[in-house]
């Protein structure tokens, strides 16, 4: 379906007062954004518009009953300087699965495709040229009806906002299995990207942190020995020449990063096991020199390497090195900014 997209465009870029050499992260917004407004039962007036802010009532549902689910994603540049998006479908789709599990209308998929396509082709200087750097995209939606009682809300807006992002250092990182705290049970909201999701994880990695950690390895919420994944991200692990990946039983989020990267080590001809892991299955291989490397699998980073698990006061050693996991990450990154062949159709190129 082709939508009718009207175009508001500021007067003068932003863009000329970013040196993209020294980009503050989370804090710099792109000129435009992408809104559209849901009330009685169908969304209206999808437009792209100058950012500002929006009028809230107090009484706004999201504020109080948390109906409020986001996407995340990345838009590159290739060699030619076109904007690349990577598996904009599967985040829409995911978009819509979260809304599900909160009570939200879905949004309709190819809407969501063709608003983004709009936008990042809008703003395509704010693409920041160097290589590992992106525009991240943030698509969300929130209940903004003002009411106060417990039911799902009748309107909501759904918006896309962009923010460009210099590479992230990719150090070894540091992992603290919480045993205390959990981020999802079954049958709770783990697999939505729910706002609440992550308020409930920022106490848990302030005190990891504190411990001298870099994220929190989430366990699971009723024995705290299955491992779920880590921070904001998928894990996978090496083991005896094997990957293997929790896998998905509703409690962890449905990684684009985690699938990509499960095709492209297949593709490499590695075996790769989606299953039920525990924390003390890490201890023994670790124990017994079988453990190879693990990383982490997001949006944000790419791959996050992983050199150590604090469990208790056991420091859990698993590599100073991550070979496949620096070559999956090489690869990820050549297909997003179009230095190899597109071969697993990832990608929406704008000319
Ligand atoms: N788990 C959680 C809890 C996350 O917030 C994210 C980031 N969206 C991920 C995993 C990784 O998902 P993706 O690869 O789609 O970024």
């Amino acid at each position: 379906m082709k939508h009718n997209i009207s175009i508001t465009k500021v007067t003068e870029s932003g863009v000329k007062n970013l040196d993209f050499n020294n980009i503050p992260l989370g804090t710099t917004f792109t000129d435009h954004m992408f809104i559209c407004d849901y009330n009685n039962g169908e969304w209206t007036n999808p437009r792209i518009e100058p950012l500002k802010a929006i009028p809230t009532h107090p009484a706004a549902m999201a504020l109080h009953y948390g109906q409020a689910i986001f996407e995340g994603m990345k838009a590159t540049k290739d060699a030619d300087g076109n904007p690349i998006i990577f598996r904009a479908d599967k985040n829409a789709a995911r978009l819509n699965a979260s809304a599900d599990r909160m009570g939200m209308p879905h949004f309709p998929e190819d809407l969501f495709v063709e608003g983004l396509k709009a936008l990042v082709s809008l703003e395509r200087n704010w693409i920041p040229p160097s290589e590992g750097s992106a525009l991240y995209l943030r698509p969300f939606m929130y209940a903004d009806e003002a009411f106060i009682g417990m039911r799902a809300a009748t309107s909501y807006k759904f918006i896309i906002m962009a923010s460009p992002a210099q590479s992230l250092y990719s150090k070894r990182i540091k992992l603290w299995a919480e045993k205390q705290y959990i981020r999802a049970a079954q049958g709770g909201t783990g697999e939505a990207k729910a706002a609440g999701n992550y308020a409930a994880a920022i106490r848990p990695t302030e005190l990891a942190k504190a411990k001298g950690y870099d994220q929190v390895l989430w366990l699971d919420a009723v024995e705290r020995k299955y491992i779920q994944e880590v921070g904001t991200m998928n894990i996978f692990f090496k083991i005896n020449g094997e990957f293997i990946t929790p896998k998905r039983d509703g409690s962890i989020l449905d990684g684009i990063t985690r699938l990509s990267v499960i095709a492209i080590l297949r593709d490499k001809g590695y075996e790769v096991t989606e299953r039920a892991i525990t924390i003390n299955e890490i201890q023994e291989a670790s124990k017994n020199g079988t453990l190879e490397e693990a990383f982490g699998t997001g949006t944000a980073v790419g791959i996050a390497y992983i050199q150590e698990i604090g469990v208790g006061d056991e420091v859990v050693h698993v590599s100073d090195e991550s070979p496949v996991g620096l070559e999956v990450n090489n690869t990820l990154n050549a297909i997003k900014t179009g230095q190899t062949e597109d071969k697993f159709n990832w990608l929406i190129t704008l000319k």
